[in-house]
């Protein structure tokens, strides 16, 4: 597209939409209907720029069912489909469900960020794309003020602005240990953590799934039922504390299973050979027995220590 068919130059607008995610395309769709003139700017290339690198996941956690009780495009289907956008028009309606591959009824990041650019193209949606917003400014004048638009293609005016940039700052909500954590935007490509043994901790049913299929598995003391049942191990409290003690205890157990191991190993293959051989007397023999099981069995209970 060239600098004079690019849509919405630098100018005066009664709206400047920013955006072209969901909401700024929605919004836009919107004022058209209700013949409210505006102008939609975006730094992305094209619709839907956040589903090029979220969820990591690959998948929304919203469903779309293609095969539901109700026709799509319907009033009543929008329950099974959360991520088609709203029109009036019949084929600008329920296009998530024409898109996706029927292996899941989660819309892969692909399948999303196609429902959104159809949705613009069978609606009209004209986007002025590549053009980033770097400022604000308002401006009180005797027609009511506005905002001053500061962008990459230069200023834009307008008496109403509207903000649909989603996620600007990743969010950390305030908690005990969260500096302790990785945050979601700080997770690396999906495909990095491909080979990896996984352990799951959780508690409510939208756990089980990633339970079941995790190397190890642990729910808390509070957790589902479910939950409980679809994990490896349930933690006695609710306190994390405890799964690292449990480690810690596994740790140890191991360590003093190999010692009774190696030490029963040795007791065995050097002094079997002289009772064999009768070089050792009975009572001898049954008293070394006796000591090397009391030696074992008294190491395990080391265990029982804090
Ligand atoms: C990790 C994650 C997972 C999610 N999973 C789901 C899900 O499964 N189901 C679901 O329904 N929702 C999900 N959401 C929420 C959903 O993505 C958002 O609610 C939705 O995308 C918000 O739409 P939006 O248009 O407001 O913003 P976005 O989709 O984030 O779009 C923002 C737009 O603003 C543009 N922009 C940003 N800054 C500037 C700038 N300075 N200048 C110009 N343009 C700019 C971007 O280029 C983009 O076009 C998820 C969100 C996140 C973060």
């Amino acid at each position: 597209m060239t600098e004079s068919t690019r849509p919405f130059p630098p100018g005066s607008y009664p709206v400047v939409v920013i955006g072209s995610g969901p909401g700024g395309i929605q919004v836009s769709y919107a004022l058209r209907r209700n013949g409210i003139e505006h102008a939609v700017i975006s730094e992305d290339p094209s619709p839907g720029g956040m589903f090029r690198r979220w969820p990591h996941f690959q998948r929304l956690l919203s469903w779309t069912k293609p095969h539901a009780p109700e026709p799509a495009g319907s009033r009543a289907y929008e329950r099974y489909d959360w991520n088609s956008l709203l029109a009036d028009e019949p084929q600008a309606r329920a296009l998530q469900p024409g898109l996706m591959d029927g292996t899941s009824y989660f819309p892969s990041r692909p399948e999303m960020e196609q429902n959104l650019g159809l949705f613009a193209e069978r609606a009209g949606i004209a986007i002025r794309y590549g053009c980033r917003w770097t400022a604000t400014r308002r401006i009180d004048d005797a027609e009511g003020g506005g905002f001053v638009v500061e962008t990459t293609d230069g200023e834009y005016r307008a008496r109403v602005l509207v903000v649909a940039v989603g996620v600007a700052e990743p969010y950390s909500p305030p908690g005990i240990g969260m500096e302790l954590t990785h945050h979601y935007a700080d997770v690396r490509p999906a495909e990095s953590y491909a080979g990896h043994r996984v352990l799951m901790l959780g508690d409510g049913v939208n756990d089980v799934p990633v339970l079941a299929g995790a190397d190890i598995s642990v729910a808390m003391g509070s957790a589902t039922d479910l939950a409980k049942t679809s994990a490896d191990a349930v933690l006695l409290s609710n306190r994390l504390s405890s799964l690292v003690q449990a480690f810690g205890l596994a740790r140890r157990t191991r360590r003093i299973i190999v010692e009774n191991l190696v030490w029963a190993s040795l007791y065995n293959g050097l002094v079997l050979p002289f009772a064999a051989l009768g070089w050792i007397t009975p009572i001898w023999a049954a008293l070394g027995m006796s000591a090397s099981s009391l030696l074992v069995v008294l190491n395990a209970l080391r265990l029982t220590r804090s």
